[in-house]
This record gives structure tokens, C-alpha cells and sequence, in this order.
């Protein structure tokens, strides 16, 4: 038995993809947009197969990946064609099983003159090998750079791989069958600084559009927004769009709002059993470093996950000098009580496997036992009391939810509701 799970509500997962594909679908004088689940890294931790499974169940026609393994295993569940588009931005580095992606059916990200060969050239040869049966035709998305500086075809770039593009389509290698490209600060505050960043990467993009089109390459499709620009940007839905963090049911960013205010809810709960609840008296250090240490004497229990599991040990409410961080408790957990619910908070550095929380107070006053679960984040619940989300573990690791629970390691398990 494991002392922690990542629990997992399926149909929440399906709920946000709903309603991600009603705010595309809203306004019906807009031609249809397509959404996709991106799932990547094992669906941001939820788990791959079974997020997939929901997405599509919510609306989704699209799967995307960012490594080409994540896509085939897809595949290799038997989510086929018939029920889903899959697309991988293929971030390998190398030995690309481009073969097997063609013969799978799966769409494929090229960014690189060097991917254009690779790709052409295990066209051909899935081609030759077709006996008769209708010749698979790679399905390619050209990425271009708009202003995140990570990947895709410069302006320049594309302007001299146009025409091998435009041969290999009218060879019947390739379909150019979308042009795509990544937002930087679509999910930054709005202040006019940050649009203006957005509204260049968007020209640009149209850009991209005009010179493919002189080249006389027009892509089926055109996608560039992720969660954020779902949700705020009507104007560049085009014809997909790319929410991950959404369908986790979070914003992208805490600045953005609530995910209640956009309808959504967070799909995960992470909980743990109590391996020790014991009473401590005031002066008593707790965990590594003794940076924290009880006032009086009080019930000290013991979490069973650490930074092993994912725990972020930024966590712990103190930074590396032992100095407590300005404004930040460590992560908080929800214990029930006799009283009901009770949010207490990281006491001390977190370990390897485990870490502690100050009860401030007695356990056995509280019915506090050995074995009883506590939550340490859930979907928001809660009237009389606000339940923490990864938002919350988020600012007392200063990062952000997609790396709480993308983060969760493999000792965690995932089970499905
Ligand atoms: N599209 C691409 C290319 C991505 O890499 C990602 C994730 O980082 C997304 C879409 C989804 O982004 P978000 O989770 O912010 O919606």
C-alpha cells in the first residue's frame, strides 16, 4: 500500500474539455475551431491514457504530445484514427521513429530543414512498402517562430525551405496540413506591455501565412493558442486551439483569476496517510536543520511524502539560509477534525519521504490518529473553509501548479474516479 494517491476525477477532466470546447464554439458566426488535449508529460501527471480518454469524451478531436513515444503509446491504447487526431511536436532529439509515426497515423511538428529530410525520407519509404494499400501521406505542421525563441522556422528559414515543402506536397510525400507556433506572455497580467508582445507574435504568425501562400503552400489549419489565449483571445482561435493547463482545470496563471471564474475545476486531489502523531514539547526543532522549532508543547504529525514523490522541498516555508520566506508559509494540508476541517502548514524543511506539520494544538483534542488521511490539494471545495489547490503548493514553492503536479513521481499513485 502506498502512503499517498493522486486522485484523479475523470469526469471533471471530461467536464473542462466540455466547456473548453463550448467557449470556442460560442459564437456561431465564427467558423468551427477544434480543440485538443495536450497531454504531454503523462498528462501533466494525470496520467496519459486515462486523461486522453476523458478529453475525447468531453469534445476533444485532438491529442497532443510533445515527445513522439507519448503519441504512439496513444496509438498503442487503441485510441485510432477514427476517434482521434494525434499531434507530436516530436522534442526528440534524435533517432525520431518517424516510420512508425507515419504508419500510426500521427501528425508531425517540423521545425528543422534536417526534420523535413528525415520525415521525407521515411515517407518514401512507408510509400514503397504500401503494397497496394492507400500510400500514407505525412501529415505535417509547420512550426514557425513568432517570439518565444525556442523552436520553429525563422521568416528567412521558412522562405528557403518553402520550396522543398511545395515539391514534397505535390510528390504526395506531404500534406502541409497546418502552420503552428507557441505563445510566450499570452498568460502574463494584462498590462500593455505583455499584449503588445502577444499582438506581435500574432502578426507574425499571419506573416508566416502570406509567405506560405506566395510559396503556394496553404496549410489545412492554422492553431496558436494555448489555455490562456482559449480563454481570453476569441480572435486567434483559428481552426484549433491547444489548451493543457485548462483541461487540468487551472488557469494559467493565478493572475488571471480563479478557475471557477472560467468554469473550470481542478481534476486532482493529492492525499496521504499520517505515519506519526506525536507530542513534542515547546523548543523542539523539526526536521533538517532545525529551522523551525515548536513554541510550546504541541502534537507534531508526520506526512509520508517528501521531495521523492514530488513534494517540492521549496516548499517548506524557509529558504536556503534557514531564514523563514517573506509572506510564505510552507505547503498547506487539510486535516478533518472533530471540528471539522483544519488547514495547517509545513513545519520545517521537507525530506526525502516524509515531512512534518505543527498541529499548533493536541491531536487528541482534535482526533487527530495515525493513518488518517490528509489532503494536501484538491479541486477548491469548500464554503466554510478554502480548501488549497496546487495554486496554493505553487506560491510556497514559487513556481507554478503545472509544476506540482506534473512533478509527482511514480511512488504516487494515480487512481482513477
Ligand atoms: N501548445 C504547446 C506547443 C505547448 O508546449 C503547451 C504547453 O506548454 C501547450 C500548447 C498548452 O499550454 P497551456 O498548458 O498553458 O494551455
Amino acid at each position: 500500500r502506498y502512503p499517498a494517491q493522486a486522485i484523479v476525477d475523470l469526469a471533471t477532466l471530461r467536464d473542462n474539455m466540455r466547456h473548453l470546447v463550448e467557449i470556442v464554439n460560442a459564437d456561431e458566426s465564427q467558423p468551427h475551431t477544434e480543440v485538443m488535449g495536450v497531454v504531454k508529460a503523462d498528462a501533466y501527471g494525470h496520467g496519459l491514457v486515462p486523461t486522453a480518454l476523458a478529453a475525447l469524451a468531453g469534445g476533444a478531436t485532438w491529442l497532443g504530445t510533445a515527445q513522439s513515444h507519448e503519441a504512439l503509446v496513444l496509438r498503442e491504447a487503441g485510441i485510432g484514427l477514427d476517434r482521434a487526431r494525434i499531434l507530436t511536436w516530436v522534442n526528440d532529439p534524435y533517432e525520431v521513429p518517424y516510420d512508425e509515426l507515419l504508419r500510426q497515423h500521427i501528425d508531425i511538428s517540423v521545425g528543422t530543414i534536417d526534420a523535413i529530410h528525415e520525415l521525407a525520407k521515411a515517407a518514401e519509404t512507408v510509400q514503397r512498402s504500401a503494397h497496394g494499400e492507400e500510400p500514407i501521406v505525412a501529415h505535417v505542421h509547420v512550426k514557425v517562430e513568432t517570439g518565444f525563441g525556442r523552436n520553429g522556422f525563422t521568416l528567412d528559414q521558412l522562405d528557403a525551405v518553402a520550396p522543398l515543402l511545395k515539391e514534397l506536397q505535390d510528390k504526395g510525400l506531404f500534406e502541409i496540413t497546418g502552420q503552428w507556433s507557441h505563445l510566450a506572455v499570452a498568460d502574463m497580467p494584462d498590462t500593455p506591455e505583455f499584449v503588445d508582445e502577444t499582438e506581435q507574435q500574432i502578426q507574425r504568425f499571419e506573416e508566416f501565412t502570406e509567405h506560405m501562400k506566395a510559396a503556394g503552400i496553404e496549410p489545412k489549419m492554422r492553431h496558436l493558442a494555448n489555455t490562456a489565449a482559449t480563454l481570453s483571445r476569441p480572435n486567434i482561435h483559428f481552426d484549433l486551439v491547444r489548451p493543457g493547463v485548462g483541461l487540468y482545470g487551472y488557469e494559467p496563471d493565478p493572475a488571471m483569476g480563479t478557475p471557477e471564474q472560467y468554469g473550470l475545476k481542478p481534476a486532482m486531489t493529492l492525499q496521504a496517510q499520517l505515519s506519526s502523531v506525536k507530542t513534542v514539547p515547546a523548543g523542539t526543532g523539526l526536521s533538517y536543520g532545525r529551522v523551525y522549532v515548536t513554541e510550546k508543547e504541541t502534537s507534531a504529525v508526520i506526512v509520508p511524502v517528501g521531495y521523492a514523490d514530488g513534494i517540492h522541498r521549496s516548499a517548506s516555508g524557509f529558504n536556503e539560509a534557514g531564514a523563514r520566506k517573506e509572506q510564505h508559509l510552507g505547503g498547506p494540508v487539510v486535516f478533518m477534525t472533530k471540528q471539522g476541517p483544519l488547514v495547517r502548514h509545513v513545519s520545517g524543511r521537507i525530506c526525502m519521504d516524509q515531512f512534518i506539520i505543527d498541529l499548533h494544538g493536541s491531536a487528541e483534542e482534535l482526533g487527530i490518529h495515525v493513518g488518517d488521511t490528509v489532503q494536501l490539494f484538491g479541486p477548491g471545495r469548500g464554503q466554510e473553509f478554502c480548501e488549497p489547490t496546487a495554486d496554493d503548493w505553487a506560491q510556497a514553492a514559487d513556481t507554478i501548479s503545472y509544476e506540482i503536479y506534473t512533478c509527482l513521481r511514480n511512488r504516487v499513485p494515480r487512481l482513477y474516479r
